[in-house]
């Protein structure tokens, strides 16, 4: 990237390499992910089925599929009554069916100097019988064990996002890492009348083992959690920072 090069809507130096909100935020934040493309190596490791690694410096970044759900996008999504017929001549120019709506879970990994730092869980094993929860499988594909990722960070409290947190009997699903996420973001989820069941085995589940952070705390070195509210009230992001 060269010096202070516009992303989206607004300037970063090149030190500052990517930031992201979940999956769906990195393309944003990015503009798409060609601009990753240029930045690749020949030092690149080798990709395979259900996940998609990328060198970034001195960062390496692993992409994991844990499945995809489908189905029409209205009402659940982009529900605006008034705005339905506008949307959808819009996805139709876009090539896109509304009937034909596909939702992908993509947690990833960070690697960075000796950190595994794992960006959310997916849907959990409850969902296998969906082709969904498949984070920790393809995690181990990918050549990680979930006992060497180091550090786990919630970007917010959706069952696509924590639900792979335990195992089936509520066994931690990362039992070395260390487990991060928005104080606001798990006290607005941990103390609803009646949480989801996510929710209860997850994030209340593993409550005392949460080290609850506000914006820009360093997650691991090059590594830093920015708020990125609007999904949900106090989503957050993950910021690498190149060290060179
Ligand atoms: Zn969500």
């Amino acid at each position: 990237m060269n010096e202070n090069q516009t992303l989206g809507s607004g300037k970063i130096s090149r030190r500052t390499l990517l930031k992201v909100g979940g999956a769906a935020a990195l393309t944003a934040a990015v503009g798409g992910l060609p601009r990753f493309a240029r930045t690749q190596t020949t030092s690149m490791v080798p990709n395979g089925a259900g996940y998609y690694r990328f060198k970034v410096d001195d960062a390496t970044i692993i992409l994991l599929s844990d499945g995809q759900s489908t189905g029409q996008i209205f009402p659940r999504f982009a529900g605006n009554p008034g705005r339905q017929d506008a949307y959808t001549a819009a996805l139709r120019a876009a090539y896109l069916d509304p009937a034909a709506f596909a939702n992908n879970f993509i947690p990833m990994v960070v690697e960075i100097g000796r950190n595994k730092i794992l960006v959310d869980t997916g849907i959990g094993p409850g969902a296998l019988a969906n082709r969904q929860g498949l984070t920790l499988t393809h995690l181990q594909v990918a050549g990680f064990s979930p006992q060497e990722i180091d550090t786990v960070f919630i970007t917010h409290g959706h069952p696509d996002h924590i639900g792979g947190l335990t195992v089936p009997g509520g066994a931690p699903a990362f039992p070395n890492a260390r487990l991060l996420v928005g104080a606001a973001e798990l006290n607005f989820w941990a103390n609803q009348a009646t949480p989801s069941p996510a929710v209860g085995a997850n994030l209340i589940a593993l409550r005392n083992r949460f080290t609850l952070v506000q914006t820009n705390h360093e997650i691991a070195p090059g590594v830093t959690a920015v708020m990125t509210p609007g999904h949900t009230v106090n989503h957050m992001g993950v910021m690498v920072t190149s060290q060179n």
